[in-house]
C-alpha cells in the first residue's frame, strides 16, 4: 500500500434518499446497534461559552466498495465510514479544527443496525454536510488547490505544495482519503464556508487511524 495513485475520484451528487445501505455524504450510517456512537474525545475549548463538552460525531461520508472500487479496502472490509466532530474543539498550529474518525468494517457483519442516531447538540452549521447520495467519477489528479469533494486525491494545500501527514502509530506516510470544503461551488455539499479539509488515513494500522488537514481560506 505504499504507492500513491495518479488519479482521484470526484464525488458527484446522485438522486435518491440516503439510507444506511447507500453511499452518501451526511446521512445515516450502517452502524451496529451494539456499538457506541462516537463521541468527540477532545473537550470543547472555551470557544463558545456554555457549549456542552464532548459532543457526538456526525457522519461525513459512507462509501461501499461496490460503489467505490478504487478505495484500497484492507482485507475483510468493504465499507468506509468517516465522521467528524462538527465543532472547532482542537487547536492545531493555533488554528481551531474539527476532530475526525474513520471506520472500516464489513457491511454484511452488521446484523442489527442502529436505527436512531444520536444528534450532535451544538453543531456548527458550516461543518454539517447536506445529506445526499454520491457516486464516484475517476479523473486525473488536479495538481493545484481544488475545493471539489473527492476521494484519494493527493493535493490538499490551499497555498502551495501537497502535505502528507504521518501515522502517529506506525509513522508511515498517510494516504489522502477524503477532501471536502465549504467553498466547492460546483456541488455545494456544505453551506458556503471558508474552509478546506482533507482526511488522511493509515491503511496498515488496526482501527484505521486518521488525521485531518484543515485550513481556512
Ligand atoms: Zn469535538
Ligand atoms: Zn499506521
Amino acid at each position: 500500500m505504499g504507492q500513491y495513485l495518479d488519479y482521484q475520484v470526484r464525488l458527484m451528487r446522485q438522486s435518491g434518499t440516503p439510507t444506511i445501505h447507500t453511499s452518501h455524504l451526511g446521512g445515516p450510517l450502517l452502524w451496529p446497534a451494539a456499538e457506541p456512537w462516537p463521541v468527540c474525545p477532545d473537550r470543547q475549548l472555551p470557544y463558545y461559552e456554555g457549549d456542552p463538552p464532548n459532543d457526538y460525531f456526525i457522519p461525513l461520508l459512507q462509501a461501499f466498495q461496490h460503489d467505490f472500487p478504487d478505495i484500497p479496502f484492507p482485507e475483510g472490509s468493504d465499507l468506509l465510514q468517516v465522521l467528524w466532530c462538527p465543532r472547532y474543539c482542537r487547536q492545531r498550529n493555533g488554528m481551531p479544527s474539527p476532530v475526525v474518525r474513520c471506520v472500516l468494517r464489513a457491511g454484511a457483519q452488521v446484523e442489527f443496525p442502529l436505527s436512531e442516531f444520536p444528534q450532535a447538540r451544538m453543531p456548527i452549521k458550516g461543518l454539517v454536510p447536506e445529506s445526499c447520495n454520491v457516486q464516484g467519477v475517476r479523473e486525473a489528479m488536479t495538481p493545484f488547490s481544488d475545493p471539489r469533494a473527492r476521494l484519494l486525491g493527493g493535493y490538499a494545500g490551499m497555498h502551495g505544495e501537497p502535505v502528507f501527514l504521518r501515522c502517529s502509530a506506525c509513522r508511515t506516510r498517510l494516504w489522502p482519503l477524503l477532501t471536502v470544503s465549504g467553498v466547492d461551488e460546483e456541488e455545494q455539499f456544505f453551506p458556503l464556508a471558508p474552509w478546506l479539509a482533507q482526511v488522511q488515513i493509515c491503511w496498515r494500522c488496526p482501527g484505521a487511524p486518521s488525521r485531518l488537514l484543515y485550513e481556512t481560506t
